[in-house]
């Protein structure tokens, strides 16, 4: 008898806490939010989209569509290093061919994937997104970061130009849409659209109203750290939120 009781007193909290929560839970968890139109309309320099009921294929060249020094001296949107900075062995950029698919209803994964080396995810643009790695998967250091231009972005070995910080043509200190990551939610600059610094979960994302999703969504947003004390900060580091799709070039 005593056994029965217990049993139904944890029922009965079980109850409870899934009663707690909130609506908003829901949204993020149920894969509540076609995202399909909001990409379609967002993405621009180039990019190619396809469409099924459940997927976007997203093709790029990996190109920006602004200023950055390793378009190389003579070229139209040629700039220089910031104060100091310099590029390292890897001088250039080529074109790829990128595609990511992602999911048309993300939700939340089951097992929280680490994000890894390589693309993460592709900003409106069209460039990759990468974490706070670098080869051999160690954290970007000082060093490292003296290669970045105004946009925290530089190429690799495989020429392959990409973000990791904000930066001056994607996002500075507000709440703009940078692009989506690879389990199809979107990544949004430091701010909410109310302009403060939303809290934020260990993913680095939490469920609101965004801009462009008015409803709310899970949403991540790049860390209001100023990484190293270099100005730039972080676009996404940690685990995906939801199941990642693929990116291949
Ligand atoms: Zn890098
Ligand atoms: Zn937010």
């Amino acid at each position: 008898m005593v056994k029965i009781v217990i049993s139904l007193v944890i029922l009965f909290q079980m109850g409870c806490s899934k009663t707690e929560d909130t609506a908003s839970d829901d949204i993020a968890a149920t894969g509540a939010v076609d995202i399909t139109s909001v990409v379609l309309n967002k993405y621009f320099n180039g990019v190619t989209m396809a469409t099924t009921a459940s997927s976007i294929v997203l093709k790029s060249n990996g190109l920006p569509d602004h200023k950055t020094p390793y378009w190389g001296e003579g070229n139209a949107l040629y700039e220089d290093f910031p104060e100091g900075f310099h590029a390292n062995v890897n001088t250039s950029m080529s074109e790829h061919d990128y595609t990511m698919t992602i999911t048309t209803r993300p939700s939340e994964a089951t097992s929280h994937e680490e994000t890894t080396l390589g693309a993460i995810g592709m900003a409106l643009n069209g460039v990759p997104i990468y974490n706070d790695r670098e080869g051999g998967n160690v954290a970007l250091d000082a060093l490292t970061i003296t290669t970045f231009d105004y946009s925290g972005a530089h190429p690799g070995p495989g020429e392959d130009y990409h973000y990791h910080t904000t930066g001056k043509y994607t996002s500075t200190d507000d709440a703009k849409l940078i692009g989506f990551l690879r389990d199809g939610f979107p990544l949004y600059g430091r701010r909410d659209q109310d302009n403060t610094y939303p809290e934020l979960d260990t993913y680095g994302g939490h469920v609101g109203a965004t801009a462009d999703f008015p409803d709310g969504i899970y949403h991540y947003h790049a860390s209001n750290i100023n990484y190293l004390n270099t100005g730039y900060y972080i676009l996404k580091a940690g685990s995906y939120y939801g199941a990642k799709g693929s990116f291949t070039n």
